[in-house]
């Protein structure tokens, strides 16, 4: 088999996609104006993915999950985002969660975390990013200090996706201050932990319909057991977790630069100027044919690594990078050119594509932003 067969959708792929679509079309697309414009969790958008177990499709089948493969993940994910970017952070950040207790924690954590995720009973969110250590994120302060058979939590995590509204929050914290990213582990804590407690909400460019807060911990004392994998393991499993979310971001990115195309290209065939439809115009002809050819070149790219995800290739740490850099990059360039392609009604709300633009932005800077996307690249060339 060549290495394209091994990642080119099956047919079972294609039905998905399908189904995935016209759900989005009838329960999330009709709210995602007012989500952004009332900047709310997209409740409608829970329901609907709940309702059709696609809200955490990555957990196994032996978790009561759905089973899905990384690659039926991305396409579920580029589907809501066509519609509603802020969506997709439903199923994108339940995998971004959850994949720390997946890759590295104990049976009894998978099934205890997993089972209620995979009922839609519970979200999952993930906490590295703190006020001080974004891109170097092994700079954190958060600490963990074992106190018997317990561990005691205190610290700020900022930019938490979905915080509030989860259950369940992967956090990563120092338990050697003189080991640095060897001396970080992951645990699970959970929302309803005495300590706990969340910032207001972010008030965002864009995405604004998913809840972006801090989380304090303030003496949260969790047994030690919720430790995910071994003491000294966390930031490792947390570089690892993000290998593999990355390229949900490169879905995220593609879904959104896809429904940017899709409306500019019908808007283009129905505007008139000087007598015929603009899309007539040679000009505005070769703004769609670039636009559809680094979609495409995206999509490959996130395919491919949505493939290398699944086997768990060596090299995949370099191409999950690679398709979540270029599919932000173009999705923020396709965007811009939707905008651009409806001229006037481009730049206002009442078309979707300037939310869009506002909301491809943040493809280019969370889960590390494209700078860092190029260091890692730079560290793991093929
Ligand atoms: C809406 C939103 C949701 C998020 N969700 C989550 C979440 O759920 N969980 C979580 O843990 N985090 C989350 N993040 C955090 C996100 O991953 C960070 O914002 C990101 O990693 C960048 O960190 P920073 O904002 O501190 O920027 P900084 O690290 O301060 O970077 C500032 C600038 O310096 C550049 N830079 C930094 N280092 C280098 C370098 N070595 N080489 C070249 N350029 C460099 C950066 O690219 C950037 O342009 C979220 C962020 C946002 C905005």
């Amino acid at each position: 088999m060549s290495d394209f067969d091994l990642y080119r959708p099956s047919e079972e792929h294609g039905m998905l996609r399908a189904s995935v679509r016209s759900l989005v079309e009838a329960k999330i697309a009709p709210f995602a104006a007012a989500v952004d414009e009332e900047a709310r969790f997209p409740q409608e958008a829970l329901e609907a993915l709940v309702a059709n177990d696609l809200h955490a499709v990555h957990v196994p089948e032996e978790f009561g999950g759905a089973g899905a493969d990384a690659l039926a993940t991305v396409i579920v994910i580029e589907e809501v985002a066509r519609a509603c970017v802020s969506s997709s952070l439903i199923p994108a950040v339940n995998k971004l969660g959850s994949l720390p207790v997946m890759l590295a924690g104990s049976a009894e954590l998978k099934q205890r975390y997993l089972r209620p995720l995979a009922r839609g009973e519970a979200m999952f969110s993930y906490c590295l990013s703190e006020p001080e250590a974004g891109s170097d994120a092994a700079g954190m302060r958060t600490r963990a200090v074992r106190d018997g058979d317990h561990w005691v939590l205190d610290g700020v995590k900022r930019w938490i996706t979905n915080a509030g509204v989860s259950e369940f929050y992967t956090v990563m914290a120092v338990t050697d201050p003189e080991a640095r990213s060897r001396g970080i582990s992951a645990f699970v804590v959970e929302k309803s932990d005495p300590g706990v407690s969340f910032g207001a909400p972010e008030r965002k460019l864009g995405i604004k319909g998913s809840p972006t807060r801090e989380v304090y911990f303030d003496g949260v004392r969790i047994p030690a057991e919720r430790m995910i994998g071994a003491e000294g393991t966390g930031f490792a499993t947390a570089m690892r977790t993000l290998d593999h979310t990355r390229v949900t971001i490169a879905a995220q990115a593609l879904g959104v630069a896809q429904g940017a195309f899709d409306y500019a290209k019908g808007y283009v065939r129905e505007r008139r100027q000087f007598g015929r439809p603009v899309a007539d115009f040679q000009g505005v002809q070769f703004m769609l044919a670039d636009m559809a050819m680094k979609i495409e070149a995206a999509r490959q790219l996130t395919y491919a690594a949505a493939a290398k995800s699944e086997r768990g290739d060596g090299d995949l740490t370099f191409q999950g990078a690679a398709a979540k850099c270029f599919a932000s990059d173009v999705a923020m360039e396709v965007t811009t050119d939707a905008v651009q392609l409806l001229g006037g009604y481009g730049y206002t709300r009442d078309y979707p594509v300037e939310r869009m633009m506002r909301d491809a932005k943040i493809t280019q800077i969370y889960e590390g932003t494209n700078q860092v996307q190029r260091v890692v690249m730079a560290r793991n060339l093929p």
